[in-house]
């Protein structure tokens, strides 16, 4: 019985203690809150810069202005002094961390469908390979998500971290996170690209060239008639920066007759650091008793890309190469040059 009533006291001790905790956390929650102007109480951030999830559109006019939490989707407008705001966006941030704000940024922001990332039991961790110096490599899985993220070991001011989820074994968003700003990497539409064969004589030798210009080349018609090839050749470049439109001529270089062809077949995105893409290219040229036009020509492709966000990027050109030839009937057959290893072109360029 004694035994029963200290129990009893203990209880409702613990009680009061738990009501005056609860009471108190709510309280000073709720001062938070309706300083905020939101009515919203959220148990995993403080709506505040200081909260471990707050987000705000960097690069844009809101920038340190909208604020939003990326757990709860709530929003405030505050300017932060810029020294604090500089720090926010500044800071080295743990690839754990950059997986649950990536993951909440989709989420939250461009309502992508993707699991929550803090009700997640994640495995895995760095795999940085060894030997591998100056960048690390992170990859997380839980269920059916796989994140992977790498970054060059630089100053955290300047890190990029190159972020890819996948779902199911489909990559869901691929793209970078640098001072707090998302940006998504470009898929590069292959039916966009322009193909010529005369323009580039003279102009283009055979390889990949990086054009940085002000504007898209193929802006505001994508009439290739229109397009300037010796002035983008003057804006040829291995660095770029964020503001510039990024293009790539890949070039066969000079022939003396028509036949020769080149035509993109696919493009992929690589990690880890440097970002790689990828592209998978059929050359084509005439076989023996094939007519051709008697003319120098330069096979060549640009492909247009964008603004890209700043780091050091690897271009790779896979290249197949066919003899084209005609059967009795007249119909074209291309057969595969057999070689022991296979073509492959790359450039290197930095955007800053
Ligand atoms: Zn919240």
């Amino acid at each position: 019985m004694y035994e029963n009533e200290m129990n009893l006291k203990l209880a409702i001790g613990l009680l009061v203690a738990a009501i005056i905790c609860t009471a108190g956390t709510a309280l000073a929650l709720s001062g938070v809150a309706s300083k905020l102007n939101s009515p919203t109480v959220c148990p995993d951030a403080a709506h505040d810069i200081s909260g471990l999830y707050s987000w705000t559109p960097v690069g844009t006019r809101s920038e340190n202005f909208y604020w939003r939490c990326l757990v709860c989707g709530s929003f405030w407008y505050h300017y932060y002094p810029q020294d604090v705001y500089e720090a926010w966006r500044d800071a080295f941030l743990e690839p754990s961390f950059v997986r649950d704000y990536v993951l909440l940024y989709l989420k939250n922001v461009l309502e992508l469908k993707v699991p929550d990332p803090l009700r997640m039991n994640w495995t895995g961790g760095r795999e940085t390979p060894l030997g591998l110096l100056g960048y690390e490599i992170y990859v997380y899985c839980a269920d059916d998500t796989i994140v992977t993220i790498s970054y060059p070991v630089v100053l955290p001011k300047n890190t990029v971290y190159a972020i890819k989820v996948e779902m199911n074994g489909k990559t869901v968003w691929q793209g970078t996170l640098h001072q707090r700003r998302f940006d998504e990497l470009l898929s590069v539409d292959i039916s966009k690209t322009i193909n010529d064969y005369y323009c580039g004589v003279g102009v283009f030798e055979k390889g990949i060239h990086v054009i940085a210009t002000d504007h898209d080349p193929m802006f505001p018609d994508a009439d290739p008639s229109g397009i300037d090839w010796q002035e983008l050749k003057a804006h040829e470049t291995t660095k770029a920066s964020t503001k510039d439109f990024i293009s790539l001529v890949i070039s066969r270089g000079d022939f003396p007759t028509g036949g020769y062809t080149i035509q993109v077949k696919s493009f992929s995105w690589l990690e880890p650091y440097p970002l790689r893409l990828r592209f998978e290219v059929n050359f084509t040229n005439p076989g023996e008793g094939v007519a051709v036009t008697e003319a120098f020509t330069n096979p060549l492709v640009l492909v247009p890309l964008g603004t890209l966000s700043p780091g050091e990027y690897e271009v790779q050109v896979h290249i197949d190469t066919y003899i084209l030839t005609y059967d009795e009937n007249g119909n074209p057959v291309y057969t595969l040059i057999q070689t022991f290893k296979e073509e492959l072109w790359t450039a290197t360029f930095i955007v800053e």
